[in-house]
């Protein structure tokens, strides 16, 4: 296909799990995939293994724990000429196990760094890519996660606590060390992962209020279900590893494949029924054959709009672009 004729993704985190699945179900569907990677050559070896097509994708480099690289990113991507159709935030670091905060190259705590600020920074830059494309349908989606959102039944497990960004007092201060959660308060590396994933759904919410009017670009996020198995977990004890697949196929039901949940990403991007911007889809938390997906409910702080323009206020400040 003409590359003038061809739909453009570009989806952070492609190589391996939901976004690389996600990646393959797009390509299959005739759309040429930017897979925006901190790896190139394990991104490389993961579209190979997983059989996308020769000419289907390009991998280009982003690390998101560093504003440059994403900056850099975005230079390069437009070196392309290519035009964009769908920008999908999937990318994510969760580290429960860490006894201390890691930073990121600018010494945010790397979790928020890696899943919020950068893919803050990388939104507000490519918005323009998106406005200027002359495609009818045009999308930016973020990843979110049952964990994050209290009022459904797998947010509602309190260990280590629930999703809080408080008064953002931690990015008010400047989110360098000594702070380390977005409340200011003491660090808890499995609350960040939350808070961050909270992050992506005000600014999704966020996105919504400023653009959608606008620009006509629909923006969501999704819930891709409980794809247990992908290397999201590694950082996780081994037991909980071989644990928590099989408790969620067994007891739960709400066990995912990388395949299927690929597939959910794709259907986000590419399909009709999902032009509906500001929504958050889900398929719910126990899975059957067939299952169809809803506009989910998401919590009341993610729902607090002053919450999420204090939120895109100081996200703006620490990424350097102005709001
Ligand atoms: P995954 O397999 O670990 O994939 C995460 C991806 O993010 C990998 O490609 C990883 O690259 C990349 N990444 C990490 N740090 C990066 C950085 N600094 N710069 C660029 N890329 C970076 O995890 P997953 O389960 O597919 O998760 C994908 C998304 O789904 C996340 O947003 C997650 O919150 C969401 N989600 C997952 C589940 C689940 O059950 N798995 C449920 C709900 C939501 P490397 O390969 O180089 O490490």
């Amino acid at each position: 296909m003409a590359q003038d004729q061809q739909s453009t993704v570009i989806i952070t985190g492609a190589s391996s799990g939901v976004g690389l699945y996600g990646a393959k179900a797009l390509a299959a569907k005739g759309w040429h995939v930017i897979m925006a990677c901190r790896n190139i050559e394990k991104a490389k070896n993961a579209a190979e293994s997983v059989g996308m097509a020769p000419g289907s994708y390009t991998v280009m480099p982003l690390d998101l724990a560093s504003l440059e690289s994403v900056r850099q990113f975005v230079d390069k991507f437009r070196a392309t000429g290519r035009t964009l159709n769908a920008l999908v935030c999937n990318a994510a670091v969760y580290m429960p196990l860490a006894k201390e905060p890691q930073r990121s190259v600018d010494g945010y705590e790397l979790c928020v760094a890696t899943n919020h600020l950068g893919h803050f920074l990388l939104c507000n830059l490519m918005l323009d890519d998106l406005k200027a494309s002359p495609a009818a349908d045009k999308r930016l989606v973020i990843l979110g996660t049952v964990t994050a959102n209290p009022k459904e039944l797998g947010g509602k497990i309190p260990i280590p606590a629930p999703p809080d960004l408080g008064n953002l007092e931690g990015f008010e201060a400047g989110f360098k060390a000594p702070v380390a959660m977005i409340n200011g308060k003491k660090f808890k590396p499995g609350k960040a992962y939350k808070d961050s994933k909270l992050c992506n759904v005000l600014t999704m919410r966020e996105l919504h209020r400023r653009y959608h009017t606008a620009t006509g670009i629909t923006f969501s996020s999704f819930y891709p279900g409980c794809v247990a198995d992908t290397p999201l977990f590694r950082n996780h004890y081994a037991l909980f590893r071989t644990i928590f697949p099989w408790f969620q196929k067994n007891v739960t039901g709400g066990y995912v494949t990388q395949e299927l949940a690929g597939q959910r990403l794709a259907a986000v991007v590419a399909d009709p029924e999902y032009k509906q911007s500001g929504s958050y889809w889900s398929w719910g938390n126990r899975q059957k054959p067939g299952r169809q997906s809803f506009d989910q409910e998401v919590s009341d702080e993610a729902l607090d709009a002053d919450k999420a323009q204090k939120l895109w206020t100081l996200s703006a400040k620490l990424v350097g672009v102005s709001v």
